[in-house]
């Protein structure tokens, strides 16, 4: 049986910018998903000024510049560099950017029964926003998580809980699945889930034993975390 309302279906995963940005390109062809959670914290974007994106994406490539230049580290020179094309691509994009919010919205599961495979859009709550979704192919054993995934990376936590993403990363490994796809970077399988989840605790750890020694915010940045984590890309992010 063919879906009775064909079209193209975009899920904003959670309200980064990076996760909905382009929605305007898709709309009002395409239908647009999201969370209850993500909808109303994207209704909070709706009037955003794109001067004011545009400001705050030349600050943070200034931010990143001085870094740059300070540092001595081959591989985070690399991973600087980057961060700083990605965002200087990103400047290129706004006089194009329409704030474009979702119109459809799910609380624990949406289903496509499709004419050639099921797709399930899934919520188990907030660990890397406040509320995030990912996309479970069950016919394929394949998830596309998105920003809860990071594989042989540093994962962005400034907007997370780690100990709630931890939970959700646990109830993951109980699908049935052999590949995962990060929102950004390389494809990963099971066991990257395993690693991420691992470095969120290693984290939770490194923090804790840092505020019971009483370092001072400075001291406690120049810590690092165990290996593999400490070899991950993205290590600016860790800083
Ligand atoms: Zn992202």
């Amino acid at each position: 049986m063919l879906f009775p309302h064909p079209g193209t279906f975009i899920l904003s995963n959670w309200p980064n910018g990076d996760h909905w940005w382009g929605n305007q390109v898709f709309y009002p062809d395409a239908n647009i998903i999201a969370t209850g959670k993500t909808y109303a914290d994207l209704l909070k974007h709706v009037d955003v000024s794109k001067e004011k994106v545009q400001l705050s994406i030349e600050n943070d490539i200034r931010n990143l510049e001085a870094k740059l230049a300070q540092e001595p580290d081959v591989d985070k020179r690399r991973s600087q560099a980057h961060e700083i094309a990605t965002r200087r691509e990103i400047l290129t994009a706004i006089p194009i950017f329409e704030p474009t919010i979702p119109h459809l919205t799910l609380e624990h599961q949406l289903t496509f029964h499709g004419s050639k495979r099921t797709v399930e859009v899934l919520t188990y709550g907030g660990g890397h926003t406040r509320s995030d979704a990912f996309l479970y192919l069950p016919d394929d054993q394949i998830l596309f998580m998105g920003d809860l995934l990071f594989v042989h990376t540093h994962p962005w936590i400034g907007d997370g809980d780690p100990e709630e993403w931890v939970h959700i990363l646990q109830q993951v490994e109980q699908l049935n699945f052999t590949v995962a796809v990060p929102g950004h970077g390389p494809v990963g399988g099971r066991s990257d889930m395993a690693l991420n989840r691992h470095y969120l605790t290693a984290l939770v750890v490194l923090v804790e034993e840092c505020m019971s020694k009483g370092l001072p915010l400075e001291e406690a940045t120049k810590t690092t975390l165990p290996e593999p984590f400490n070899s991950w890309e993205g290590a600016e992010i860790f800083d």
